[in-house]
């Protein structure tokens, strides 16, 4: 257990970091305080300490300045001593700053803002600049840790502890200990620690989770669990076939908190706007120090104004909500049994405006039923050719092959053609089961069916056909129609099967376009053709299709939490295989990438009011102006976690 918190922390703390320090804007913004220092609490216990003496220290000096009226000198000594208080690591990070080539930072800003601040005169403002940056700092970063602790626990699926049973006792161990081939007893209320195979009992299971899927399945001696579903109704023995690390709810949550790292184009667009904002910041603070006081000689007034303009120019708000946004809606869309692998892809997907589709296992539910054989000699020999040679494919026409009563013989030298069938020799004699596409590589020419059928034969010899037929999804032709309402502007289904097949689903699903007859390498081609036309998206179950889900814009894979092809090509992972799914992921997509906008107008349309503002002198009161950066950050935070809902 206690390793388990360990590793999370140092991980939300790692990215963190990550994040600081590849945003120009913002190192240092959380960075002085939690660097050093080991525990969280400790650490938060210490600002707050530092935060409370130079508060008193502050106090004292306006006592000492203004009701004891005392010598000059021994106030500024008290200002400063409550300055440097909380102040000298932010000065110490600015210097670094100036040394790692990341000049003007946060940091840089305020020091050189509340330096600044002292040498024209303004001892107490110089102080409370610093202590209400410092206290900012410290509400922010709360604020950042509360928001992720709480996305973290939606993804904390798994439980911390297991009970196996070894030489006929039960003893309890933390789940990363249980070994492959342990026996594990899970009980009713309890969640299943590690992905496993059922060896004795029955129950039902609630899968939601991990796939977000809300009604119970049942499970009985032989099913596979994984780690993760909660066990409702039995007790169940579970043979552990993967370690803790390895199941496949551990590999969704290392998926989620990697998801953070890879950035999204709003943020990479901050990047770009850092590089340009703070120097010209900087410069704008120049020009505003030293022009005007050309012609009226107030310079005190003028050089404190920029002073304050460079503390409005803080632009923290932008750097800890934008992450934060995108991190809660990849967290929110996790519950829902949406895996999405990374910010950027977050963003594409909101942006996807063609939607293409793979037809079985997709907006089919890839449960072929054989509807009729049409043998063109013998039926036993038919069948009997058929099932020996599909008896050993996963694809799920081949399933409903393997179904049928008959004899299976020993098959060898198998191929899978993908997007074609299956040859493989039987007693010597080269068979083959397939698509018409596959009946022509031994000269048998066959019209396409209205069906989907697989053909097949023996030594050159067509035997006949096997027709299948699959049925579509009951919730296809809404989730099309919801994308259709989302703004997207084709949806188009690519298919291996026959054109009369694919056209018949594809007019049911009400998908605008229908191309069939597609090997792997066609889809790849007609999603490239795709591209040409705007953002596309491709969905797929990952049969077949993986160097598509690779090539669209975004890859979605469909019910593919067990498939670690699928998982790897696709960007975005829908564990179930719900269809209506991918446009509840456009739209939480659209929210997301919709408020992180909301973040970046709305910080940078105060920032804006509060630079003109104090260049004005309407408000030049640099306290103020940190007061605003920290309430606007604040507020971005929180709305932040609207994505989350
Ligand atoms: P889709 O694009 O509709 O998901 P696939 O690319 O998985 O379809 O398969 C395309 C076609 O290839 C199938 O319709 C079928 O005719 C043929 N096929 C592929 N694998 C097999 C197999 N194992 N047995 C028979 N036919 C197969
Ligand atoms: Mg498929």
């Amino acid at each position: 257990m206690a390793h388990e918190h360990h590793h999370e922390h140092g991980c939300s703390h790692e990215h963190r970091h990550e994040h600081e320090s590849e945003h120009e804007l913002g190192h240092g913004c959380c960075e002085h305080c939690c660097h050093e220092h080991g525990g969280e609490e400790e650490d938060r216990r210490g600002r707050i300490i530092k935060l409370a003496v130079s508060a008193v220290l502050f106090v004292a000096a306006l006592l000492c300045e203004h009701v004891f009226r005392l010598n000059g000198i021994i106030c500024l000594v008290i200002y400063i001593a409550a300055f440097c208080v909380v102040g000298y690591e932010v000065v110490i990070e600015a210097f670094k700053g100036l040394f790692h080539g990341e000049p003007l930072d946060e940091c840089f800003l305020m020091t050189v803002a509340s330096v600044g601040a002292f040498f024209t005169g303004s001892y107490g403002e110089a102080a409370a600049v610093m202590i209400l940056y410092s206290l900012g700092e410290f509400l922010q970063d709360l604020a950042v840790d509360k928001s992720r602790d709480s996305i973290s626990e939606l993804i904390d699926i798994v439980p911390k502890t297991a009970t196996v049973i070894r030489s006929g006792e039960y003893i309890e161990i933390d789940a990363d200990d249980v070994e492959i081939g342990d026996t594990v007893a899970v009980k009713p209320g309890e969640n299943v620690p590690v992905d496993g195979v059922v060896i004795s009992g029955r129950s039902s299971v609630n899968m939601s989770a991990l796939t977000g899927e809300s009604l119970p399945a049942d499970v009985c001696e032989g099913d596979s669990v994984l780690g993760g579903y909660l066990n409702l109704t039995g007790e169940i023995r579970i043979r552990a076939e993967k370690e803790f690390d390895d199941s496949a709810a551990s590999r969704i949550k290392g998926l989620i908190e990697g998801a953070e790292a890879k950035k999204a184009k709003t943020e990479s667009f901050i990047k770009r706007f850092a590089r340009v904002y703070t120097p010209v910041v900087v410069i704008l603070a120049l020009i505003v120090a030293v022009l005007p006081p050309l012609f009226d000689n107030q310079w005190r007034t003028w050089i404190h104004r920029a002073l304050t303009f460079l503390v409005v120019s803080c632009p923290c708000a932008l750097v800890i909500s934008v992450p934060l946004t995108f991190f809660a809606g990849i967290g929110s869309a996790s519950r829902k049994g949406i895996l999405i692998k990374g910010a950027e892809h977050l963003e594409t997907l909101g942006r996807a405006d063609i939607f293409a589709f793979d037809k079985t296992g997709t907006l089919t539910k890839g449960s072929f039923s054989v509807v009729n054989t049409v043998p063109a000699g013998d039926v036993n020999d038919l069948i009997t050719v058929a099932k020996s040679a599909e008896a050993h494919s996963n694809h799920p026409i081949a399933k409903a092959v393997s179904a049928l009563e008959g004899e299976t013989l020993e098959a060898e030298e198998l191929t899978e053609l993908p997007g074609e069938g299956i040859r493989c020799v039987i007693n010597g004699s080269e068979c083959a089961a397939g698509n018409a596409k596959l009946m022509r590589r031994y000269g048998i020419q066959i019209a396409d069916g209205a069906s989907t059928s697989v053909h097949v034969c023996r030594d050159g010899v067509y035997l006949g056909r096997i027709d299948v037929s699959d049925t579509l999804k009951k919730d296809a032709s809404d989730a099309i129609k919801e994308l259709k309402a989302l703004g997207a502007k084709k949806t188009v289904m690519l298919s291996g099967d026959n054109k009369a097949a694919a056209e018949a689903a594809a007019s049911a699903a009400g998908v605008d376009e229908v191309r069939g007859s597609l090997l792997p390498e066609d889809k790849v081609d007609a999603v490239e053709e795709l591209l040409g036309q705007g953002s596309v998206a491709y969905t797929g179950d990952g049969i077949n299709d993986a160097a598509v889900l690779a090539r669209a814009d975004v890859g979605i894979a469909m019910g593919a939490l067990g498939s670690d092809a699928a998982i790897e090509a696709a960007d975005v992972v829908i564990t179930d295989d719900n269809i209506g799914k991918v446009p509840t992921a456009v739209r939480i997509s659209k929210k997301t990438v919709r408020i992180a906008w909301q973040n970046i107008v709305f910080a940078i349309a105060v920032k804006l009011a509060v630079m003109v503002l104090s260049v004005t002198g309407v408000a030049d009161m640099m306290w103020l102006a940190v007061f605003a950066d920290t309430g606007v950050a604040l507020l971005c935070a929180a709305n932040a976690m609207r994505a989350m809902k």
